[in-house]
């Protein structure tokens, strides 16, 4: 079959691999119909994230049809079925995945105790992302092997495109949770930094969630274009002050829940915290630019939360920690518990409450895919999110 594989630095090419066949009686195998290049994709494409290896299969937002199913998983899925598979891989049985905490699943991890160095704990397995969350293939490919398949699937009615439903695997769920994890009441101010496709999940989220304004704050034109679209108040960081306008926005008072939809590859604006960031992280004595996440933390209304669903892998230093605390800021952070939404966002996709597919700008096939990795991540030809067609 043809995979997107990764291969270094930049160097992602359309190869062809053999196909995925059942390992385990807990399996499935899927044939792609969709699947979707991400922003944290860039973070391997970049390397700034370190567990690749030559060969590894990139891509954890994808959808298809079942066609082979392990002896175990036959109860819960059949040849034919439609499927969503969300990037957390996840057991359903252990005490996290009881709780609904799938993104923290404890089994699901094969490499777990090298993700126990880095975090203290193993955290899920996912796809094509890193031996350190267990170097799992990805789903940008024409097929795609499913471990813990009776868990690890969303079954999608046929009638609704793929377009609409295929970023319930990831970006969907991923703003609705930053969203969600802020508590909104009906008189907050929400500021959003970044709009890609996150943030824009984030921002339609919010707004669904009823905050009374939700300020969309990013440098590229189309990006906060698409914000204004959905109902968001924008700032251009190019040429605005972030601070400024956000107090203005709330009466100097700042926003009462602030999201990092950004993470840790950060613009490096002209802010001297900024410039020390990149110094520090091109000298690997940083590994994540923690500005967006200084910003809120100063800007943020006394009480209020910040909410991180942005990536970040490793340590940070100069976070004003004397501000959260004084201020009594919460902050609620962690990668998508998938399955713990995929119900009620389904049953909203499905009622025309929102249709994920405004974010998409541009489709392509496989052999169009490692070319789509660098126009995506220079921001060209107004490249907001990609779906490919395998
Ligand atoms: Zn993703
Ligand atoms: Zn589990």
């Amino acid at each position: 079959m043809k995979a997107l594989v990764w291969h270094g630095t930049t160097d992602i090419r359309c190869d062809s691999v053999p196909d995925p066949e059942i390992e385990q009686p807990r399996d499935a195998i899927i044939k792609v119909t969709s699947c979707a290049i991400c922003g944290s994709d860039l973070h391997l494409y970049n390397h700034f994230m370190p567990g690749m290896k030559s060969g590894d299969i990139m891509g954890h937002e994808t959808m298809g049809e079942v066609v082979e199913v392990g002896s175990e998983a036959k109860g819960k899925l059949k040849v034919g079925d439609r499927v969503v598979i969300p990037f957390t891989i996840i057991c359903g049985e252990c005490e996290q995945c009881k709780r609904g905490n799938f993104s923290v699943c404890e089994r699901t991890n094969r490499n777990g105790h090298i993700a126990a160095k880095a975090f203290g704990h193993t955290t899920a397995g996912l796809f094509g992302y890193t031996h350190l969350t267990g170097g799992y293939a990805g789903g940008q490919a024409e097929y795609l092997r499913v471990p813990f398949a009776d868990a690890t699937h969303i079954k999608v009615p046929n009638g609704i495109p793929d377009e609409k439903l295929l970023f319930l695997s990831d970006i969907f769920p991923t703003g609705w949770q930053a969203a969600v994890q802020c508590d909104i009441q009906p008189t907050d101010t929400v500021a959003i930094w970044g709009c890609g496709p996150v943030g824009q999940m984030t921002i339609r989220s919010a707004i669904l969630l009823g905050a009374k304004q939700v300020i969309a704050i990013d440098r590229i034109p189309e990006r906060l274009a698409m914000a204004g679209a959905g109902g968001a108040i924008t700032i251009n960081i190019d040429e605005d002050s972030v601070i400024e306008r956000l107090n203005e926005l709330t009466n100097g008072k700042g926003p009462e829940k602030c999201i990092d939809a950004v993470g840790m590859e950060a613009h490096a604006t002209a802010t001297i915290d900024s410039m020390y960031d990149r110094v520090k992280q091109a000298t690997m004595m940083e590994t994540d630019r923690p500005h967006v996440l200084r910003e809120m933390a100063y800007v943020c209304r006394p009480a209020g939360t910040l909410s991180i669903p942005g990536v970040y892998g490793g340590l940070l230093d100069k976070i004003p920690f004397g501000a959260i605390m004084n201020k009594g800021l919460t902050i609620r952070t962690g990668q998508t518990h998938v399955n713990r939404w995929s119900d009620d966002l389904l049953r909203r996709i499905e009622k025309g409450q929102i249709d994920p597919s405004f974010v998409i700008t541009h489709t392509v096939s496989l052999d169009e895919g490692p070319d789509m990795y660098k126009v995506f991540r220079d921001k060209q030809d107004g490249c907001i999110k990609v779906v490919i067609k395998p």
